[in-house]
């Protein structure tokens, strides 16, 4: 069997192709989309990332500020700059590019983030909410990979989904997502014990370890689904997942490539979730009553 490849490029074109329709829709009700992007220090892959986020933006009609912090920044001045992206109308969606610099504490500056314009979906509320089945921003990187699985035409109910990774930000939140469409999720790490013996049983097998070569053919099921999260970027400057690709293809009903799976797929879900931010800031300028409109957000809606 040779897999299908999963094209999150081609998705991710289709997917921007329909925002220009929603952007069109709110600039000429008078809100244009915003998204605030702060890189705190000089990481050059940071630089990468940070430079893909604003290109998105413009391709899409979203508003960009890109805003670019020194190296040694005082954790407060990080703070009172969140607390003023917080107060701007114009900016929908607060995102911080990770990682950032030790002396900073991470946590305390997601947690800055008003809930509504937590477009990367890590603040604790956010987190929250995906446990209980009913978060506000979905994290863009699992969301991606969820639209990536649905074009296969797979019930995601019932089948064993193995997820090998549990950061924070993809592995943790994809297997919540997953569990909540009621598949049967296990979640694999550095200190698993012979991890082939938990991807073998995998219909959906999700890999986001960041360890070039980790998934090779043995520990593949005929007819997996193989979703490659991992970006590694080899001493030949090539670019390649965490996955054997040749090999696990010849395994896999669908598999998806790196580049051109989940990476593009995670800038395009972050517009969606400004999109959905400012369509919320629309609504709340209509509404008379604010609580009126409150409540069903914070119900994701
Ligand atoms: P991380 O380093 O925070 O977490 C890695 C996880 O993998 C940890 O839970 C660790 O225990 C586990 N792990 C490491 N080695 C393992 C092994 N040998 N066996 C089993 N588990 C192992 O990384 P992250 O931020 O979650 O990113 C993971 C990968 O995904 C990286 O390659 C990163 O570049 C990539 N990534 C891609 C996108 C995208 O848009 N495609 C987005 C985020 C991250």
């Amino acid at each position: 069997m040779t897999a299908q490849i999963i094209d999150g490029k081609a998705l991710s074109r289709q997917l921007r192709e329909g925002f220009k329709t929603r952007v069109a829709a709110l600039v000429e009700q008078g809100v244009t989309p915003g998204l605030a992007v702060i890189l705190v220090g000089d990481n050059p892959a940071s630089r990468v990332y940070v430079g893909n986020k604003v290109k998105a933006c413009e391709e899409c009609g979203v508003r960009s500020f890109h805003i670019a912090l020194p190296d040694d920044t005082p954790q407060a001045e990080v703070l009172a700059t969140i607390a003023r992206l917080n107060a701007d109308p114009a900016v929908h969606g607060i995102l911080i590019q990770l990682p950032l610099p030790p002396h900073i504490d991470g946590r305390s500056v997601l947690e800055a983030i008003s809930v509504h314009k937590d477009v990367d979906g890590f603040h604790l509320y956010n987190v929250g909410g995906l446990v209980v089945g009913n978060t506000i921003f979905p994290p863009c990187t699992p969301y991606g990979v969820q639209l990536l699985l649905d074009t296969t035409g797979t019930e995601v109910a019932g089948k064993n989904v193995v997820v090998v990774g549990a950061s924070n930000i993809v592995g943790k939140p994809m297997a919540l997502m997953l569990l909540q469409r009621e598949a049967t999720v296990t979640i694999c790490h550095a200190r698993t014990r012979d991890l082939a013996q938990h991807t073998i049983l995998a219909d959906i097998l999700i890999v986001a370890a960041g360890r070039p070569g980790l998934i090779v053919p043995q520990m593949v099921k005929h007819g997996a689904i193989v979703i490659d999260v991992g970006i590694n970027r080899l001493p030949d400057g090539k670019i390649v997942g965490d996955v054997d690709f040749n090999g696990v293809k010849e395994k896999a009903s669908w598999i998806t490539p790196v580049p051109g799976g989940v990476g593009p797929m995670t800038v395009t879900m972050l517009i969606e979730n400004t999109l959905r931010s400012a369509e919320r800031a629309l609504r709340l300028r209509h509404a008379d009553d604010y609580q009126e409109w409150e409540a069903p957000i914070l119900k994701g809606a």
